[in-house]
């Protein structure tokens, strides 16, 4: 293979090439046991020349090509669709420059966001975006997907915090999207159309962030209901009392009994459903409004009311929500995530739904979402290898998305649409956008090599 002795030529020993090494690289945390495909070879540039001259390599072979972090994401995005070169950036994870002064940070893909906000958190400073695994997954990766995560009520997502990418286009080139500055509306806002571009547009080889002050204080509510509908009354209460929580999480009873199981938190497993509610801000403000927040609920005929009074309380809480997602996955051997997001009005109907459907189709659902930005996360507990299984899991997913589509929602509010959720995009986005967004694709990458066959 003449383009492997060009890519050794670039990459010397950071190269794999044997099967049992390119076996991890052929799967994602997307559950999908099926035609599996090995890369042809595993490359880990180190700078950003070596990236742009390893697209040029591909380029010239016409060798398609996967960009890769950690391969945490729900939507396959990682999934080789046909023969591929894997483009890992694990020896790009140099956070190299924080800059308090104007509040930004200049970081390599591969950086951890769990591990630049330690750093940050030295200099009392933030980077919102929580993919809720953030001790693992990435900045390319957020980036790559516009993560959310719990916090985006109050600080909104991904595509808020970056300022400037640096991008190798299709063809090799270097550019970059912007310039370091806070605000720039000098041409289009090209660094927006590559945030959540899902790697078929280019590959971010570095990127400055927005950073924020870090909040003084952090300090979390429980708030239990006996039904969802209350639930949802209190949401609504929270935000019309002019509260804008860091996070509004709400998990329905499946998860709280789930999370109680496998991974015992202390959680009450005889409630419907219960409300995370974050606030953050100096110390003395998170606790005159905790004390207003309790009113709030007790007229909200919350059940039954928690209140972390530290740190140590804080975490302990975080614990069990961020151990959801690994509890159910001890109920069958395959879990499968959804992201689909709806008008906050029509959370509940779509909860119902959810169950309704899932019900239908004998299949186990968790439930839990953002609740203030209307984003549902069901959990699906499946055996794959259980082909009655897999059909009827086909069939609640056309029922789910179709519906979200149907009550003014859609398919994925921070996951992304991958390998999984492309078949639906064309009726996801019927207000003319599928057309332009499939030139844009065309345009950007004329001999479709960057991450073939994600979203289209
Ligand atoms: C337990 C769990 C909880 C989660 N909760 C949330 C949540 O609450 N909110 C949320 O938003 N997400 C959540 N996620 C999903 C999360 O968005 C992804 O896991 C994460 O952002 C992906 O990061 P990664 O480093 O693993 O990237 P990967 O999975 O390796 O890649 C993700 C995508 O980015 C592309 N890519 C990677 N690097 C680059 C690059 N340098 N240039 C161009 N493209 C690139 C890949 O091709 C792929 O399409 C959760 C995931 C898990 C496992």
């Amino acid at each position: 293979m003449d383009f492997v002795n060009e890519l050794k030529k670039i990459c010397g020993s950071n190269l794999l090439l044997k099967k049992e090494d390119l076996y991890v690289y052929a799967h994602d945390t997307s559950q999908n046991p099926d035609n599996i495909i090995l890369p042809l070879a595993v490359v880990f540039p180190r700078n950003t020349k070596e990236v742009s001259d390893i697209i040029k390599v591909l380029n010239k072979y016409n060798v398609p090509c996967v960009p890769r972090a950690q391969g945490t994401n729900h939507c396959g995005g990682t999934r080789l669709t046909k023969k591929s070169v894997v483009i890992h950036f694990s020896k790009m994870d140099k956070i190299i420059e924080i800059d308090k002064n104007n509040l930004i940070a200049k970081v390599q893909p591969n950086v951890v966001i769990g591990d630049l906000n330690k750093e940050l958190d030295k200099l009392n400073l933030f980077f919102p975006p929580d993919p809720s695994n953030l001790a693992v997954s990435t900045i390319g990766g957020a980036i790559a997907l516009c993560a959310g995560g719990p916090r985006t009520f109050k600080y909104g997502n991904t595509k808020d915090y970056i300022i400037n990418l640096e991008v190798v286009l299709a063809d090799g080139t270097i550019i970059e999207t912007s310039k370091d500055l806070a605000k720039n509306v000098t041409g289009y806002n090209i660094t927006s159309l590559f945030v959540g571009s899902e790697g078929t547009l280019g590959i971010v080889t570095q990127a400055t962030l927005k950073l924020i002050p870090k909040p003084e204080e952090r300090l979390l509510t429980l708030s239990y209901f006996d039904s969802l509908e209350n639930a949802a009354k209190c949401v609504n209460n929270i935000i019309n009392s002019g509260f804008i929580p860091s996070t509004l999480d709400l998990l329905d009873n499946n998860t709280i009994k789930t999370i109680e199981r496998f991974n015992p938190c202390g959680l009450l497993t005889d409630k419907e459903a219960v409300l995370l509610i974050e606030l953050d801000g100096f110390k003395s403000c998170v606790k005159y409004e905790q004390d207003i927040l309790k009113e709030i609920l007790i007229k909200s005929d919350a059940v039954n009311i928690v209140q972390a009074k530290n740190q140590e309380e804080n975490e302990e809480i975080w614990r069990a929500r961020r151990s959801a997602y690994s509890a159910v996955t001890q109920l069958k051997p395959n879990v499968v995530t959804e992201d689909i997001v709806v008008p906050k009005s029509k959370i509940v109907e779509c909860i119902k739904k959810i169950n309704e459907i899932s019900s239908k189709y004998g299949i186990i659902v968790c439930i839990m979402g953002h609740a203030g930005d209307g984003n549902i996360h069901p959990n699906f507990a499946l055996d794959l290898s259980n082909e009655n299984e897999k059909i009827n899991f086909e069939k609640l997913k056309d029922e789910l998305f179709y519906y979200a589509i149907s009550i003014g929602g859609t398919l994925s509010a921070e996951h992304g649409i991958g390998m999984h959720k492309k078949k639906y995009l064309k009726d996801a986005l019927n207000y003319g956008a599928f057309d332009l967004m499939l030139k844009i694709k065309k345009l950007l990458d004329v001999k479709n090599l960057i991450n073939p066959d994600k979203m289209f």
